[in-house]
């Protein structure tokens, strides 16, 4: 199956094949401030797995012990995937931007350390990659 995410404005999108490696829901600082909201939703797909692109996307990149590269919409800002050093040949996806062509729930929540307090999640979810 391929699914395409796409940012709010509609001009960039990118294709995936298939199921992803990891899909988790990330507490940490990083996430909250890419997304503006509780928690971030990644996708993870192989390099070989992930396909088209289209529209002007800008890069971002954070450097030292948390390297990634993030690529978001000129127009409308929207981060729309990622490379982190940490995950190396995957390609992380942000999981809310699969609108159309939804994806299975997530089945981990990691850096549970920056989970906001109010927050419940599912008991049977994994606490780690
Ligand atoms: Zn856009
Ligand atoms: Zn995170």
């Amino acid at each position: 199956m391929t699914r395409k995410a796409t940012c709010c404005c509609g001009l960039c999108s990118i294709e995936v094949e298939g199921e992803p490696m990891i899909n988790a829901i990330c507490h940490c600082g990083n996430c909250k401030k890419r997304t503006g909201s509780a928690f971030g939703w990644s996708l993870y797909f192989p390099d070989a797995q992930v396909g088209k692109r289209t529209g002007d996307l800008k890069a971002y990149s954070i450097d030292g012990a948390k390297r990634q590269e993030r690529w978001f919409c000129a127009a409308c800002g929207t981060t729309l995937f990622w490379k982190v050093a940490r995950i190396p040949n995957q390609t992380g996806i942000a999981g809310g931007c699969f609108g159309e062509t939804p994806l299975a729930a997530p089945v981990a929540t990691v850096f549970n350390d920056g989970r906001c307090r109010w927050l419940r999640l599912p008991e049977e979810w994994r606490t780690s990659l």
